[in-house]
């Protein structure tokens, strides 16, 4: 594992803004997570763990500490149940459950995350969430300085959360999963679908963080007040929001953090004057 020096972390996030890492180091191993962490607790910086990048704005200032990137976890099978590292991206989690005839984790192709990153907000899309899937995490507790395991209710997952946000010193290191066995034509079927869906209904391919807020609730989606507000193509700066999907906020070009906290603002005070709704920020903020 090789530690590098103030790394801009652009290119490691979705959104492609904000400012550099005093350190940075890239692991392909738990042991190598573990022992990043540790090189921080000894030199009393704040650490970051990043997965792909795909639900967090860093700051124009960028990150004081050590920010840990997660990549290339491995995909493994025990019957119907998954294990995979914390960096495995969730596509590859669904390629892998398919070719071995496991269905049902097929929606997670919306994702475009780690399973890490995943588990920790209990993402999900077209009706499912990881807390449906997780039978099991393998956890370090960076502040104990030790290896744990929690099952799905010690997760304590709820929509977009979980014990991870709770406590940010637990870090996903592997997470198993319990699928189905059997029926992968209709599976393969319903993956095609769920594709389908999202390049018709989501930037793709854009620079962004997917969606910005919360649903208030079940019944109420962010998307529509930001929509019913009016704020579809709002920009400020670089920073604009998506006329194809309200929750979405676009850097169109040559965003700055700061551009895209003031349009979060701006659509937070609309929404707010219009509806009496306050949206909560489902993206996380870096070095803020
Ligand atoms: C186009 C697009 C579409 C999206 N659609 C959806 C969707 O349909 N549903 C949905 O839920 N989300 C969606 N997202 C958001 C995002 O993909 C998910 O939140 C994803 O799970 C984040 O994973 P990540 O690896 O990119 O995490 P990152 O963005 O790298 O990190 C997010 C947070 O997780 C923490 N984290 C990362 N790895 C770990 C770990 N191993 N242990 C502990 N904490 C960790 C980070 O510290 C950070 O706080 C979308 C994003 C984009 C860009």
């Amino acid at each position: 594992m090789e530690m590098k020096e103030n790394v801009s972390l652009k290119p490691f996030t979705v959104f492609q803004v904000g400012g550099p890492a005093r350190f940075f180091a890239e692991t392909r191993s738990k042991e190598e997570v573990i022992e990043a962490l540790g090189w921080a607790k000894e030199k009393q910086i704040p650490s970051f763990i990043l997965g792909l990048g795909s639900n967090v704005l860093v700051s124009d200032r960028g990150f004081p500490g050590l920010v840990i990137k997660i990549s290339g976890g491995k995909v493994s099978r025990d019957g119907a149940l998954i294990t995979a590292e914390a960096g495995a991206k969730m596509a590859e989690v669904v390629n892998f459950s398919l070719q071995n005839g496991l269905v049902g984790f097929e929606w997670a192709i919306g994702v475009p995350g780690t399973i890490g990153g995943s588990v920790r907000g209990n993402a999900g899309c077209f009706g499912s969430e990881m807390k449906d899937f997780v039978a099991g995490a393998d956890v370090f507790d960076a502040n104990a300085g030790r290896e744990l395991k929690l099952s799905n209710s010690e997760c304590r997952f709820s929509y977009r959360q979980s014990i991870f946000k709770e406590k940010p010193e637990f870090v996903v290191l592997g997470v198993s999963l319990r699928l189905k066995s059997g029926g992968s034509g209709e599976a393969k079927e319903r993956f095609g679908e769920f594709v389908k869906a999202r390049v018709q209904s989501q930037d793709i391919g854009s620079k962004t963080a997917g969606c910005v807020f919360k649903n208030p609730s079940a019944e109420i989606r962010a998307g529509a007040l930001v929509d019913k507000a009016g704020l579809k193509g709002t920009s400020i700066g670089g920073a604009a929001v998506s006329e194809k999907h309200a929750n979405f906020i676009i850097n169109t070009g040559a965003a700055s953090a700061e551009d895209i906290v003031m349009l979060i603002g701006l659509i937070k005070e609309r929404v707010h004057r219009k509806f009496d709704v306050f949206l909560e920020e489902e993206i996380q903020y870096v070095g803020f």
